[in-house]
């Protein structure tokens, strides 16, 4: 249904402005064929919060590790209380909705969640390493890459579904932005350098392109001692990402925030349950900026995930990678909202998702067929699109 309108779509592109023919596309619901609609074209915003465990996104607080001070790490009973009194619950549905209220009120009633294995809808990681940048790769290219072996920041020769974007739709050096907290970002969403507007790990906004605010935020981020030094805190990739989309609008964007990640390396069992919260606080607005500018309002599709699981076990949950002690690793799960997605909530498709399918979702939504990029790549997610 993508495949013509697409191919002519992209050898008309010209300059960055698009007439986008959304009217012919079946995933398009009625209400939204608006004039800004058609001459705009669809925009996609990718975000990922690292290593946020399945058990909590579907269960809420995991008993076995809070009720443990030796699994949780948390080494005053006050805590415990406070967390277990603020997003526990008798059910997993109750505490579920308490530690992510956005996500679970909006995101998921009105779109697509993926990822529950009790419900037999688990996602899977296809790369062997599951830790942090083979997933990311995975996520950005739409392909394991077995030779993806470390964090380091290193730029591999695979293009990413946002270059791919950004040529097919002729679009800007603003039209496609990474924001993240961690340096490694740059480079995992770019097989090229500076191909588009990037602000990762520690930089500060190229002065051509800074606003007053972008400025500030460059600096107080050296004010604001993060967990571990690789990383900046997500309040300001929250931050800079709200800004850039005021003053860019940008077509494709991909935020990356990391805090999860951190704070359950350190066993703090508390301070991660406190993060997810705030990082749905973070969806929540950033939604909802979407929501009240012309550019973004019922035209853009939000697809949210995962890099990696964690240790099922109440004791490794801690940890992630390719060992048996770190099983649950390979499991992730996916949400999406936006224009054209069916309304099915918790949803288990017939069809085995991984997260090598993720980039072309995206290339999807922007009126683009993956099989022109790259074919081995995973396929689009059906669930996320009306039949
Ligand atoms: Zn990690």
């Amino acid at each position: 249904m993508f495949h013509e309108p697409t191919r002519r779509l992209v050898q008309t592109a010209v300059a960055g402005i698009l007439a986008v023919p959304l009217a012919s596309c079946g995933s398009l619901p009625p209400h939204a064929s608006s004039a800004h609609a058609t001459a705009r074209g669809r925009s996609v915003i990718l975000i990922t919060v690292d290593g946020l465990r399945a058990e909590e996104v579907f269960g809420g607080v995991d008993e076995r590790v809070l009720g443990s001070a030796e699994n949780s790490g948390i080494e005053y009973e006050s805590e415990s209380e406070r967390v277990r009194a603020a997003f526990g619950g008798s059910e997993p549905e109750s505490s579920r909705s308490a530690l992510m209220p956005f996500f679970w009120t909006e995101i998921v009633p009105n779109g697509v969640l993926l990822g529950n294995e009790s419900r037999g809808g688990g996602v899977r990681v296809t790369n062997r390493e599951l830790f942090s940048a083979p997933g990311y790769i995975e996520i950005l290219t739409g392909e394991p890459h077995h030779d993806v072996v470390s964090n380091d920041p290193i730029r591999y020769p695979y293009p990413s579904f946002m270059e791919y974007a950004k040529a097919g739709l002729g679009l800007g050096y603003t039209d496609v932005v990474t924001v993240g907290s961690w340096e490694g970002f740059a480079t995992l969403s770019s097989s090229q350098p500076d191909l588009f507007l990037t602000n990762v790990g520690f930089e500060a906004v190229k002065p051509e392109y800074a606003t007053e605010r972008m400025r500030w935020l460059g600096e107080i981020q050296h004010d604001i001692i993060s967990l571990w030094p690789e990383g900046r805190s997500d309040a300001i990739t929250f931050g800079m990402s709200v800004e850039i989309l005021q003053e860019f609008k940008p077509r494709v964007v991909y935020i990356a925030f990391g805090e999860t990640d951190d704070w359950a390396h350190q066993r703090r069992y508390d301070r991660y349950l406190d993060y997810i919260h705030v990082f749905d606080s973070y969806l929540n607005r950033l939604w909802n900026l979407l929501q009240s500018m012309d550019e973004y309002r019922d035209n853009t599709m939000l697809i949210v995930t995962t890099d990696h699981g964690r240790g099922h076990d109440p004791k490794e949950w801690v940890e992630h990678g390719a060992g048996a002690a770190y099983a649950g690793s390979e499991a992730i799960w996916i949400a999406i909202l936006g224009p054209g997605v069916p309304a099915r909530g918790e949803f288990a498709p017939a069809q085995a998702v991984t997260q090598s399918d993720v980039a072309a979702t995206a290339l999807k939504a922007l009126g683009l067929d993956y099989r022109d990029f790259n074919p081995r790549m995973g396929p689009p997610i059906a669930a996320a699109f009306a039949e």
